[in-house]
């Protein structure tokens, strides 16, 4: 049986901070890459190819940060990352720094499979994105008008996430499968945060941090406020939880989200999916922009809490 679900980013989301047409956009695109994923599992690929499918989807629609519709960092440039990770094997690919490409998400495929690393960063990853015949866009493809006024936006406060009265908003996009085949996958990739540093990495690249998946125990993405994400190792710890502590996933969720996370100061959310098929879909702001599907049902998509 297989299972699918994905983020579009947590933060303060609420009803009264989204008008109905904007809503009604970003349930169209959690929609469009939940069926991206699910058309992969059902035509018999694997959980790779399904979270690589819906990540690429989001990444591809302006709403949500990465991709194309990657926030600004401070010197109004995109510096994008992403990361995947195979349950089978534990075999991981990563990029960050990126600028141009098209979709990170492939990337970190691409590393994976055909390099000698498991990381690569700026440069060295474009040049290997080029070797490999991947997407380049202009950066004019990267530009949003929303993005570009919340850096504006962003350095008048001198903050460096966007902190409007109402709170944060993330907007990094991930995925994490089973396929009927037992195997887990997970996938996230990010522009990071507006008016971020350049050169600033955060937890999304990192296997451990923002993404991490195993077989014998789920696979599971990460959004939120990096550093935190980073100092708490949460993916790896929600996976952990159940290697070591046999809990079940919802319960390792709640825990590494609402408690451990919560105290550290971290603002987020994880989804997450386990060897049987079990979705777990945690977050300790306001709201998460969500979705999963399990075979043989209608797919389930939620933003608010
Ligand atoms: N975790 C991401 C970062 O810190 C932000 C996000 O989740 O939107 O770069």
């Amino acid at each position: 049986m297989y299972s699918i679900a994905i983020h579009g980013g947590a933060g303060t989301i609420r009803k009264n901070n989204i008008n109905p047409e904007e809503e009604g956009l970003y349930y169209e695109g959690l929609r469009i890459a939940i069926e991206a994923g699910v058309q992969v599992l059902r035509s018999g690929k694997n959980a790779l190819d399904a979270v690589e499918a819906a990540v690429m989807a989001l990444e591809d629609n302006p709403l949500f940060n990465a991709g194309c519709g990657s926030v600004f960092n401070s010197d109004g440039i995109h510096e994008m990352e992403a990361s995947l990770m195979w349950g089978k094997n534990l075999n991981a690919g990563a990029v960050c720094a990126l600028r141009n490409v098209k979709n990170p998400v492939q990337l970190a495929r691409l590393v994976m499979e055909k390099s000698n690393h498991l990381f690569l960063n700026g440069k060295g990853a474009e040049d290997f994105a080029r070797e490999n015949d991947l997407v380049f866009e202009e950066d004019s493809y990267f530009f949003t008008t929303k993005r570009y006024d919340q850096l504006l936006e962003t350095k008048k406060t001198g903050h460096i996430q966007l902190d409007h009265a109402a709170g944060k908003y993330f907007g990094t996009v991930g995925a994490v499968a089973l396929d009927s085949a037992g195997n887990l996958a997970a996938a996230t990739s990010t522009g990071g945060l507006t008016n971020k540093s350049y050169g600033r990495i955060g937890d999304t690249p990192l296997i451990g941090a923002g993404t991490y998946a195993n077989n014998n125990t789920c696979a599971v993405s990460c959004t939120g406020d990096g550093e935190f994400f980073i100092r708490g190792v949460a993916a790896y710890d929600i996976s952990c939880l159940l290697e070591y502590r046999n809990m079940s996933l919802q319960d390792a969720c709640n825990l590494v989200l609402l408690d451990k996370m919560k105290k550290l100061g971290g603002e987020g959310g994880a989804i997450a999916v386990d060897k049987t098929g079990n979705v777990a879909m945690v977050f300790n702001s306001e709201g998460m922009y969500r979705g999963f599907c399990r075979e043989g049902a209608e797919p389930v998509l939620a933003i608010f809490k």
